[in-house]
């Protein structure tokens, strides 16, 4: 496999492209992040989910928490904090470094996708890591109480309110960055990475542009739920699905792309639901998705990458 591409939130997105820059060759693999997340954090443009997956892919992440750097340190944070600074949203002293950089370059008006392939090749990483958008895309949470900026609802509420909607505010406008559609067009195989349909991928997706270039592919798209046995690892998803598409068996799952997969690769404890999935016009791919260390993830690539 030469050309693949990979749609991919935060965590989990980054876990699936550890395995899959092993499985296959990096250089031909190209990440569409999603910029849904951003959110502006003392005065810094921080990017949570470009950077959960540049920092696994330069293996520089740390595992244990599960964001942001490993050998982190929280002085400047703390003092901030102290100062009466935002303290809501966590940013180690390393982390901090990057937000400086990537925020100067963007008062002086360079797009965020190239700044993001700077960082990639300070990085050393060998994958292509693009935004899904250079304008402005932010996701907001629609909740029986209030609406919610989605760190606001994520971090902050620590996503306790249930979910009645997603927006994305620039939807109408925001055009792909460049390159995205081109990298789709030339792709061998599309990737839907094990993330938050709802949160991770949808703002990718709301990219009218990018839905269609997907809409019109050639070759094979194959998603990998983010769900084991109905349940998330972390976050969110499972309880999402269920308020937002009626249950969180693979079936649910699949309903969340429609028109833009054509195989969803699912934990093979729920094989039962594969007619589910088949009912949804995809084809059911049962295998080991629990990602436990890279060789789980390298091994859940495998399959993808043989869905092709
Ligand atoms: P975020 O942007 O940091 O929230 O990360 P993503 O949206 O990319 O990924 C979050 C999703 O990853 C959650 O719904 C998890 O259930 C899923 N996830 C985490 N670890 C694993 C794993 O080992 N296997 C699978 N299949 N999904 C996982
Ligand atoms: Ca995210």
């Amino acid at each position: 496999m030469r050309r693949v591409v990979a749609l991919s939130g935060g965590v989990g997105g980054a876990r699936f492209l550890r395995g899959l820059v092993r499985a296959t060759d990096p250089a031909g693999v190209t990440v569409i992040g999603n910029v849904g997340d951003d959110v502006d954090v003392l005065g810094l443009h921080v990017s949570p989910d470009l950077d959960s997956v540049l920092y696994a892919l330069a293996g520089v992440s740390d595992d244990e928490r599960g964001w942001g750097r490993a050998d982190e340190t929280w002085t400047t944070f703390e003092e901030a904090g102290r100062l009466g600074g935002e303290s809501w949203f966590q940013l180690g002293d390393r982390d901090l470094g990057l937000h400086l950089v990537r925020t100067q370059a963007l008062r002086a008006g360079e797009p965020l996708s190239a700044i993001t392939a700077r960082l990639a090749v300070a990085f050393g990483v060998e994958a292509r890591l693009l935004p899904a958008t250079d304008d402005r895309l932010r996701t907001w949470i629609d909740t029986p109480g209030a609406s919610y900026p989605f760190q606001e609802w994520f971090v902050a509420r620590r996503h306790r309110d249930e979910v009645d909607r997603v927006r994305f505010e620039g939807e109408e406008t925001a055009e792909p960055a460049p390159g995205v559609i081109e990298a789709i067009e030339e792709a061998e195989l599309i990737v839907v990475c094990p993330s938050n349909p709802f949160v991770s991928i949808w703002p990718i997706l709301a990219v009218s542009e990018i839905r269609w270039a997907l809409e019109r592919r050639r070759v094979r798209s194959v998603a990998v739920s983010p769900l084991v046995g109905g349940r998330a690892i972390k976050g969110p998803a499972d309880r999402m699905l269920e308020r937002l598409a009626g249950g969180t068996d693979p079936g649910r799952v699949a309903t969340c792309y429609p028109g833009v997969i054509d195989m969803l690769v699912f934990d093979e404890s729920e094989r039962d639901a594969a007619g589910a999935v088949e009912l949804q016009g995809v084809r059911p791919v049962p295998a080991p998705t629990l990602m436990n260390d890279e060789g789980a993830a390298t091994a859940l690539a495998e399959t993808v990458l043989a869905c092709a």
